[in-house]
Protein backbone atom coordinates (compact mmCIF):
# COMPACT_ATOMS: atom_id res chain seq x y z
CA UNK A 1 0.00 0.00 0.00
CA UNK A 2 1.58 3.38 -1.11
CA UNK A 3 0.50 6.87 -1.92
CA UNK A 4 -0.95 6.88 -5.33
CA UNK A 5 0.71 9.90 -7.32
CA UNK A 6 -0.81 11.49 -10.16
CA UNK A 7 0.05 12.69 -13.74
CA UNK A 8 -2.02 15.12 -15.09
CA UNK A 9 -3.95 15.73 -17.77
CA UNK A 10 -3.64 19.23 -19.55
CA UNK A 11 -6.64 21.14 -21.58
CA UNK A 12 -5.86 24.07 -24.36
CA UNK A 13 -8.64 26.75 -23.92
CA UNK A 14 -9.48 30.12 -25.75
CA UNK A 15 -9.01 31.58 -22.37
CA UNK A 16 -5.73 30.04 -21.26
CA UNK A 17 -2.25 31.37 -20.65
CA UNK A 18 0.64 30.08 -19.02
CA UNK A 19 0.35 30.56 -15.71
CA UNK A 20 0.32 26.34 -15.20
CA UNK A 21 4.11 26.29 -16.72
CA UNK A 22 5.10 29.31 -14.57
CA UNK A 23 3.68 28.44 -11.28
CA UNK A 24 3.60 24.68 -11.02
CA UNK A 25 6.32 23.98 -13.42
CA UNK A 26 4.03 21.52 -15.68
CA UNK A 27 4.77 21.00 -19.15
CA UNK A 28 1.99 22.53 -20.76
CA UNK A 29 0.99 22.20 -24.60
CA UNK A 30 0.61 25.89 -25.69
CA UNK A 31 0.66 29.24 -24.34
CA UNK A 32 -3.31 29.24 -23.97
CA UNK A 33 -3.38 26.24 -21.52
CA UNK A 34 -6.62 26.41 -19.29
CA UNK A 35 -6.93 23.47 -17.58
CA UNK A 36 -5.04 20.86 -15.39
CA UNK A 37 -6.76 17.91 -14.76
CA UNK A 38 -5.12 16.85 -11.93
CA UNK A 39 -7.20 14.35 -10.10
CA UNK A 40 -9.39 12.96 -13.34
CA UNK A 41 -11.56 9.19 -13.70
CA UNK A 42 -13.36 11.13 -16.04
CA UNK A 43 -13.35 9.74 -20.04
CA UNK A 44 -12.20 13.29 -21.42
CA UNK A 45 -9.12 13.42 -19.83
CA UNK A 46 -8.39 10.28 -16.64
CA UNK A 47 -5.28 10.91 -14.94
CA UNK A 48 -2.16 8.04 -14.70
CA UNK A 49 -0.49 6.16 -11.39
CA UNK A 50 2.80 7.74 -11.71
CA UNK A 51 4.34 4.79 -8.94
CA UNK A 52 4.04 1.65 -7.51
CA UNK A 53 2.24 -1.57 -8.40
CA UNK A 54 -0.10 0.26 -10.47
CA UNK A 55 2.26 2.66 -12.59
CA UNK A 56 0.84 3.42 -15.70
CA UNK A 57 -2.39 2.64 -14.80
CA UNK A 58 -5.18 5.49 -15.59
CA UNK A 59 -7.51 6.70 -12.56
CA UNK A 60 -10.83 4.85 -13.94
CA UNK A 61 -9.57 1.52 -14.12
CA UNK A 62 -8.23 1.61 -11.00
CA UNK A 63 -11.27 2.15 -9.76
CA UNK A 64 -12.91 -0.77 -11.57
CA UNK A 65 -10.46 -3.24 -10.86
CA UNK A 66 -9.04 -2.36 -7.47
CA UNK A 67 -12.05 -0.93 -5.72
CA UNK A 68 -10.54 -2.42 -2.24
CA UNK A 69 -8.37 0.89 -2.89
CA UNK A 70 -11.85 3.05 -2.35
CA UNK A 71 -13.42 1.47 0.23
CA UNK A 72 -15.26 -0.98 -1.97
CA UNK A 73 -17.27 1.94 -2.77
CA UNK A 74 -20.58 1.30 -4.96
CA UNK A 75 -20.58 4.24 -6.67
CA UNK A 76 -20.29 3.41 -10.55
CA UNK A 77 -17.65 6.22 -11.28
CA UNK A 78 -15.00 7.63 -9.54
CA UNK A 79 -16.78 10.32 -8.16
CA UNK A 80 -14.60 13.64 -7.92
CA UNK A 81 -12.05 15.61 -10.49
CA UNK A 82 -9.59 18.11 -9.21
CA UNK A 83 -8.47 20.40 -11.49
CA UNK A 84 -6.19 23.88 -11.16
CA UNK A 85 -7.91 26.48 -13.79
CA UNK A 86 -5.54 29.38 -15.28
CA UNK A 87 -7.98 32.40 -16.18
CA UNK A 88 -5.71 34.42 -18.40
CA UNK A 89 -9.28 35.92 -20.03
CA UNK A 90 -12.78 35.74 -18.73
CA UNK A 91 -14.57 32.19 -18.94
CA UNK A 92 -18.01 32.25 -20.73
CA UNK A 93 -20.93 32.73 -18.32
CA UNK A 94 -21.98 29.16 -18.09
CA UNK A 95 -24.37 26.67 -15.67
CA UNK A 96 -23.97 23.13 -14.90
CA UNK A 97 -27.18 20.97 -14.87
CA UNK A 98 -27.87 18.77 -11.31
CA UNK A 99 -27.76 14.86 -11.37
CA UNK A 100 -30.94 14.18 -12.13
CA UNK A 101 -31.26 17.01 -15.05
CA UNK A 102 -27.99 15.19 -16.27
CA UNK A 103 -28.98 11.54 -16.01
CA UNK A 104 -31.91 12.37 -18.62
CA UNK A 105 -30.85 14.85 -20.80
CA UNK A 106 -27.08 14.22 -21.27
CA UNK A 107 -26.47 10.12 -21.45
CA UNK A 108 -26.60 9.63 -17.62
CA UNK A 109 -23.83 11.97 -16.68
CA UNK A 110 -23.08 13.12 -13.59
CA UNK A 111 -24.34 16.97 -13.05
CA UNK A 112 -22.02 19.12 -11.65
CA UNK A 113 -21.23 20.89 -8.27
CA UNK A 114 -18.35 22.77 -8.23
CA UNK A 115 -16.43 24.72 -5.82
CA UNK A 116 -12.99 27.02 -5.99
CA UNK A 117 -10.18 27.43 -3.77
CA UNK A 118 -8.55 30.99 -5.34
CA UNK A 119 -4.86 30.02 -5.53
CA UNK A 120 -3.85 33.62 -6.79
CA UNK A 121 -5.36 36.60 -8.11
CA UNK A 122 -4.49 39.63 -9.98
CA UNK A 123 -5.47 42.95 -8.39
CA UNK A 124 -9.40 43.76 -8.52
CA UNK A 125 -9.63 40.81 -9.76
CA UNK A 126 -14.10 39.17 -9.75
CA UNK A 127 -15.78 36.33 -10.68
CA UNK A 128 -19.27 36.29 -11.89
CA UNK A 129 -21.48 34.08 -9.16
CA UNK A 130 -25.29 34.36 -9.51
CA UNK A 131 -27.95 36.40 -11.23
CA UNK A 132 -30.23 39.34 -10.05
CA UNK A 133 -33.00 38.03 -11.90
CA UNK A 134 -36.42 37.48 -9.26
CA UNK A 135 -38.57 35.03 -11.60
CA UNK A 136 -37.39 32.62 -14.42
CA UNK A 137 -39.45 35.28 -16.78
CA UNK A 138 -37.05 37.90 -16.24
CA UNK A 139 -34.27 35.99 -16.51
CA UNK A 140 -35.10 34.39 -19.90
CA UNK A 141 -35.99 37.97 -21.18
CA UNK A 142 -32.87 39.49 -19.81
CA UNK A 143 -31.09 36.82 -21.52
CA UNK A 144 -32.77 37.13 -24.54
CA UNK A 145 -32.29 40.63 -24.83
CA UNK A 146 -28.54 40.22 -23.50
CA UNK A 147 -28.52 42.74 -20.93
CA UNK A 148 -25.64 40.80 -19.28
CA UNK A 149 -24.99 43.94 -17.36
CA UNK A 150 -27.98 43.93 -15.40
CA UNK A 151 -28.61 40.20 -14.96
CA UNK A 152 -24.78 39.41 -14.03
CA UNK A 153 -23.49 39.70 -10.29
CA UNK A 154 -20.00 40.69 -10.20
CA UNK A 155 -17.97 39.38 -6.88
CA UNK A 156 -14.78 40.64 -5.79
CA UNK A 157 -12.12 37.59 -4.89
CA UNK A 158 -8.80 37.32 -3.68
CA UNK A 159 -6.01 34.62 -2.41
CA UNK A 160 -7.27 32.16 -0.50
CA UNK A 161 -11.25 32.74 -1.12
CA UNK A 162 -13.58 29.71 -1.43
CA UNK A 163 -16.47 29.75 -3.12
CA UNK A 164 -18.97 26.94 -3.32
CA UNK A 165 -20.87 27.01 -6.63
CA UNK A 166 -24.19 23.85 -6.53
CA UNK A 167 -25.06 22.74 -9.62
CA UNK A 168 -27.72 25.62 -11.30
CA UNK A 169 -25.62 28.59 -10.25
CA UNK A 170 -24.86 30.87 -13.12
CA UNK A 171 -20.95 31.55 -12.60
CA UNK A 172 -17.44 32.59 -14.33
CA UNK A 173 -14.02 32.60 -13.83
CA UNK A 174 -12.87 35.87 -14.83
CA UNK A 175 -9.67 37.14 -16.21
CA UNK A 176 -6.20 37.12 -14.06
CA UNK A 177 -7.72 34.06 -11.62
CA UNK A 178 -5.63 31.16 -10.27
CA UNK A 179 -8.16 28.42 -9.01
CA UNK A 180 -7.87 24.85 -7.13
CA UNK A 181 -11.83 23.27 -8.30
CA UNK A 182 -13.08 20.25 -6.65
CA UNK A 183 -16.39 19.15 -8.91
CA UNK A 184 -18.35 16.22 -9.44
CA UNK A 185 -16.89 13.92 -12.40
CA UNK A 186 -18.86 15.75 -15.00
CA UNK A 187 -17.79 17.83 -17.95
CA UNK A 188 -21.46 18.97 -18.73
CA UNK A 189 -21.50 22.83 -19.31
CA UNK A 190 -23.89 24.73 -20.47
CA UNK A 191 -22.97 28.17 -21.92
CA UNK A 192 -24.97 31.02 -21.63
CA UNK A 193 -22.71 34.09 -22.65
CA UNK A 194 -19.45 34.20 -24.47
CA UNK A 195 -18.96 37.97 -24.83
CA UNK A 196 -19.51 37.11 -28.28
CA UNK A 197 -15.89 36.04 -29.15
CA UNK A 198 -14.35 34.57 -31.77
CA UNK A 199 -11.93 31.21 -31.98
CA UNK A 200 -9.07 31.08 -34.14
CA UNK A 201 -11.43 30.13 -37.16
CA UNK A 202 -13.08 33.25 -37.04
CA UNK A 203 -16.14 31.19 -35.19
CA UNK A 204 -19.08 31.65 -32.37
CA UNK A 205 -19.10 28.87 -29.59
CA UNK A 206 -21.80 27.17 -29.07
CA UNK A 207 -24.54 28.47 -26.58
CA UNK A 208 -27.26 26.02 -24.83
CA UNK A 209 -29.62 28.53 -23.56
CA UNK A 210 -33.09 26.62 -23.49
CA UNK A 211 -31.19 24.13 -21.16
CA UNK A 212 -29.46 26.68 -19.29
CA UNK A 213 -32.49 28.48 -18.47
CA UNK A 214 -34.33 24.99 -17.11
CA UNK A 215 -31.87 24.60 -15.08
CA UNK A 216 -30.65 28.18 -13.54
CA UNK A 217 -31.48 28.40 -9.88
CA UNK A 218 -34.30 31.46 -9.10
CA UNK A 219 -33.95 33.42 -7.57
CA UNK A 220 -30.28 32.94 -6.22
CA UNK A 221 -28.96 32.32 -3.23
CA UNK A 222 -25.60 31.88 -2.31
CA UNK A 223 -24.47 29.27 -0.15
CA UNK A 224 -23.81 29.69 3.25
CA UNK A 225 -20.12 29.01 3.92
CA UNK A 226 -18.59 29.67 6.90
CA UNK A 227 -14.97 27.74 6.84
CA UNK A 228 -13.55 26.86 10.23
CA UNK A 229 -10.23 26.42 11.43
CA UNK A 230 -8.79 23.30 13.69
CA UNK A 231 -5.27 23.38 15.23
CA UNK A 232 -3.43 20.50 15.59
CA UNK A 233 0.13 19.78 16.02
CA UNK A 234 1.90 21.27 13.31
CA UNK A 235 -0.81 21.07 10.90
CA UNK A 236 -3.93 23.81 10.97
CA UNK A 237 -6.93 21.92 9.33
CA UNK A 238 -9.64 24.34 7.56
CA UNK A 239 -13.14 23.35 7.02
CA UNK A 240 -14.45 24.96 3.53
CA UNK A 241 -17.24 22.97 2.83
CA UNK A 242 -19.26 19.13 3.11
CA UNK A 243 -21.83 18.63 1.30
CA UNK A 244 -23.62 15.91 -0.32
CA UNK A 245 -20.89 15.41 -3.23
CA UNK A 246 -17.78 16.42 -1.57
CA UNK A 247 -15.94 18.12 1.40
CA UNK A 248 -13.03 20.25 1.22
CA UNK A 249 -10.29 21.13 3.53
CA UNK A 250 -7.10 22.78 3.42
CA UNK A 251 -4.04 21.66 5.65
CA UNK A 252 -1.64 24.38 6.07
CA UNK A 253 1.55 21.93 7.47
CA UNK A 254 4.71 23.05 9.64
CA UNK A 255 6.33 20.59 10.45
CA UNK A 256 5.72 17.14 10.98
CA UNK A 257 1.98 16.34 11.07
CA UNK A 258 0.71 12.62 11.44
CA UNK A 259 -2.01 11.53 10.36
CA UNK A 260 -4.44 8.67 9.86
CA UNK A 261 -8.04 7.99 7.82
CA UNK A 262 -9.16 4.50 7.79
CA UNK A 263 -12.54 4.52 6.42
CA UNK A 264 -11.52 7.24 3.79
CA UNK A 265 -9.74 8.07 0.90
CA UNK A 266 -8.39 11.05 0.45
CA UNK A 267 -7.63 13.60 -2.94
CA UNK A 268 -4.24 15.56 -2.16
CA UNK A 269 -2.37 18.81 -3.74
CA UNK A 270 0.04 20.54 -3.22
CA UNK A 271 -0.81 24.50 -3.88
CA UNK A 272 2.16 25.83 -1.99
CA UNK A 273 5.81 25.23 -0.66
CA UNK A 274 7.33 21.73 0.07
CA UNK A 275 8.06 18.84 1.89
CA UNK A 276 7.68 15.08 2.19
CA UNK A 277 5.29 12.39 2.93
CA UNK A 278 6.87 9.67 5.08
CA UNK A 279 4.77 5.93 4.92
CA UNK A 280 6.22 2.96 6.37
CA UNK A 281 10.02 4.28 6.18
CA UNK A 282 9.25 5.50 2.63
CA UNK A 283 9.87 9.03 1.68
CA UNK A 284 8.27 10.56 -1.11
CA UNK A 285 8.96 14.23 -2.07
CA UNK A 286 5.80 16.58 -2.37
CA UNK A 287 6.32 20.11 -4.37
CA UNK A 288 3.90 22.59 -5.37
CA UNK A 289 1.81 21.19 -8.08
CA UNK A 290 2.03 17.51 -6.70
CA UNK A 291 -1.40 15.67 -6.78
CA UNK A 292 -1.87 12.06 -4.92
CA UNK A 293 -4.58 9.93 -3.64
CA UNK A 294 -4.45 8.60 -0.13
CA UNK A 295 -6.14 5.07 -0.32
CA UNK A 296 -8.24 3.40 1.86
CA UNK A 297 -6.26 1.25 4.60
CA UNK A 298 -2.50 2.93 4.05
CA UNK A 299 -2.62 3.49 8.00
CA UNK A 300 -0.71 6.08 9.42
CA UNK A 301 1.18 8.77 7.11
CA UNK A 302 3.19 11.95 8.07
CA UNK A 303 3.52 14.94 6.44
CA UNK A 304 6.30 17.05 7.10
CA UNK A 305 7.93 20.48 5.30
CA UNK A 306 5.88 23.65 4.65
CA UNK A 307 3.34 23.43 2.69
CA UNK A 308 -0.42 23.96 1.74
CA UNK A 309 -2.57 21.24 0.33
CA UNK A 310 -5.96 21.04 -0.79
CA UNK A 311 -7.54 17.90 0.51
CA UNK A 312 -11.17 16.33 -0.44
CA UNK A 313 -13.06 13.23 -0.51
CA UNK A 314 -16.58 12.58 -1.64
ZN1 LIG B 1 -18.30 25.54 -13.94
Amino acid sequence: MQPLFLKPVFKERIWGGTTLQKEFGYAIPSDQTGECWAISAHPNGPSVIENGDYAGMTLDRLWREQPELFGNSTEKVFPLLTKILDANKDLSVQVHPDDTYAMANENGELGKTECWYVIDCKEDAHIIFGHNAKTKEELRQQINEGKWNELLRKVSIKPGDFFYVPSGTIHALCEGTLVLETQQSSDTTYRVYDYNRRDAAGNLRELHLEKAIDVINVPHHDASIIPTVEKKENVAITTFVQSDFFSVYKWDVRGKATFSFPDQYLLLSVIKGEGNIVHKDQKYELKKGTHLIIPVGLGRFTIEGDCELVVSHP
